[in-house]
């Protein structure tokens, strides 16, 4: 999502006559995206920034220099009290105004601004892109449906940086999905905090379909369009007009991120995640049973308070059960204003260490057993440009969201193409287009 809201920020500026900068050595103005699901993410933010403004300032005194995002919006006047070198402060609500920010700032008319008052309509306002800025953002765009959540898990900051959910109607988000497949994108991830409570408000259901699924719907029409994914969902979405829009629309790709969070029972309770085990356990078997070869990845977080060593267990065992493909994760972050900060039996840093070792070592085996599955067998994959470590491979998506490398050129940026897998890596794999062609 950050990156959807740095490259919809940089897109406005463009057309407003700036140019994007090679490095940041000689932009004329640096804006930092910021995340705050964990505290390690703002320490960076803020450590970044330092350096900045130490290196920057020094040589080139008039770069104006920028917090924007989640850290932004929950720290907003703070952040240039700690960090004076700051001239600029946007909340999540106002991205749209950085033009209009940094033209009061440049010309001397404000020395610095601070904005993250809630406005009206603003989940309507992230709909630029940078086209062919980026080789991945010609093939595939992202596409912002909605803003906010009102899910209030307890260790979560986002309904506080991102506010109360907001939707944007059907027909915007389907004008802009065909404007980006009239400038050749071929697949579209639809993004929110909470893409499965989209519209929930405003949009009634329709012969049994949800507000999101007559979203997929309409997008799923827009002739071109090759792949839809989504992120992020939460369970309690996955209601079966959704399972059965996998089985129904061809371009709904066989992928899905679930976050789990925890597999135990009281400590899905105490983070307020409404399901349990049993129910999340039976999404993942009705999704298979619709869409067999469907990837499926998660978020866990460990540590969270109370947790102990038996309620861990069952989380390694669920890992085990369903066989996720990949899991982000997390080892819990006390954060500001949230109530499991304040929760009882904090779990000692020592062992959520330790238990993020013992998960991460389980997730990779069964990722590496699941990636190794793939060898021999011919897939389908959209060629997104080339690998981001090695150019001279090229890097595409199969249906069920696993990067695959082959030896091609900028040709097949944007192919569907057949391969055969020859090799797998750590959650990559290796194909080869000419066995398939032979
Ligand atoms: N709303 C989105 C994004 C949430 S943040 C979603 O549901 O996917 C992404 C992940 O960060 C969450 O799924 C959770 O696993 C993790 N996370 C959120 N708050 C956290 C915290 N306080 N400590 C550790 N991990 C956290």
């Amino acid at each position: 999502m950050n990156e959807r809201d740095s490259e919809a920020v940089a897109a406005q500026l463009v057309a407003k006559g700036y140019s994007l900068a090679k490095t940041e050595n000689v932009a004329d103005v640096i804006l930092l995206n910021t995340c705050s699901v964990r505290d390690f993410a703002e320490q960076k933010a803020i450590g970044k920034m330092q350096n900045l403004a130490a290196d920057v300032r020094k040589n080139r005194p008039d770069v104006v220099l920028g917090f924007m995002g989640c850290m932004a919006q929950s720290r907003g006047q703070e952040l240039l009290d700690k960090l004076p070198d700051v001239d600029l402060v946007i909340g999540t609500q106002k991205f749209h105004h950085t033009a209009d920010y940094l033209e009061e700032i440049l010309s001397g008319a404000r020395k610095k601004i601070v904005d993250v008052a809630a406005e009206e309509k603003s989940e309507a306002t992230i709909r630029e892109h940078l086209l062919n800025g980026s080789a991945k953002t010609s093939v595939s765009a992202f596409v912002s449906i909605m803003q906010g959540c009102n899910q209030y898990c307890t260790f979560c900051i986002v309904p506080y940086t991102r506010g109360e959910e907001r939707s944007r109607t059907i027909p915007d988000i389907v004008a802009e999905c065909r404007e980006l497949v009239s400038r050749g994108v071929k697949e579209i991830t639809l993004l929110g905090q909470i893409v499965t409570s989209f519209g929930k408000r405003d949009i009634p259901n329709q012969n049994g379909k949800s507000a999101f699924v007559q979203l997929l719907d309409a997008v799923h029409e827009i002739e071109g369009l090759e792949r839809i994914r989504f992120t992020s969902p939460h369970p309690k979405g996955y209601g079966d007009d959704l399972i059965e829009a996998y089985a129904r629309l061809p371009k709904l790709c066989e992928s899905a991120h679930i976050p789990v969070q925890s597999g135990n029972d009281r400590v899905l309770k105490l983070m307020h995640r409404g399901y349990t085990r049993e129910k999340f356990l039976g999404i993942i078997k009705k999704l298979r049973a619709a869409k067999p070869e469907i990837g499926i990845t998660t978020d866990i977080i460990v540590g969270f308070p109370g947790e102990t060593e038996q309620d861990f267990e069952e989380t390694l065992a669920l890992a085990h059960e369903v066989e996720f493909d990949n899991a982000y994760i997390f080892k819990y972050s006390q954060r500001r204003d949230t109530p499991a900060a304040t929760m009882p039996d904090q779990v000692p840093q020592k062992i959520r260490e330790e238990r993020n070792q013992r998960l991460l070592e389980t997730v990779n085996e069964i990722g590496a057993r699941k990636y190794e599955n793939f060898i021999g067998r011919q897939t389908q994959i959209l060629v997104e440009g080339p690998s981001k470590k090695n150019a001279a491979r090229m890097s595409g998506r199969t249906r069920c969201n696993k990067i695959v490398l082959f030896d091609g050129t900028a040709r097949h940026r944007g192919q569907i193409m057949d391969l055969k897998i020859t090799r797998a890596g750590s959650f990559t794999l290796y194909g080869d287009p000419a066995i398939v062609n032979l």
